[in-house]
């Protein structure tokens, strides 16, 4: 019973619906919306900055439905974290 409570069904939704969005994203588009340089699906995702992530136009934070094919943009992880520190820095 103790995994069964520990087992989080929002959460695991959540995650269904970002994985949907980033291969839609990954799938039909090949380059940075922030910088319009390629970004190379061979980088590691997790780590490295020039690898792909999937940016909102609107963020969360702003009220941007971050599960919207038409809020999210394929991103390098470095562009989309500098926008991120910028817009933050606006707030
Ligand atoms: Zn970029």
């Amino acid at each position: 019973m103790e995994q069964l409570a520990a087992f989080n069904p929002r959460a695991s939704l959540a995650e269904l619906h970002r994985l949907r969005i980033q291969a839609q994203v990954f799938g039909e588009e090949t380059d940075c919306w922030l910088c319009h340089r390629h970004a190379d699906p061979t980088y590691d995702g997790t780590t490295h900055p020039w690898s792909r992530t999937v940016d909102q136009t609107r963020p969360l934070w702003l009220g941007g439905n971050p599960y919207e094919r038409s809020n999210s943009h394929l991103a390098h992880r470095i562009c989309r974290d500098m926008r991120a520190a910028a817009l933050r820095g606006q707030a």
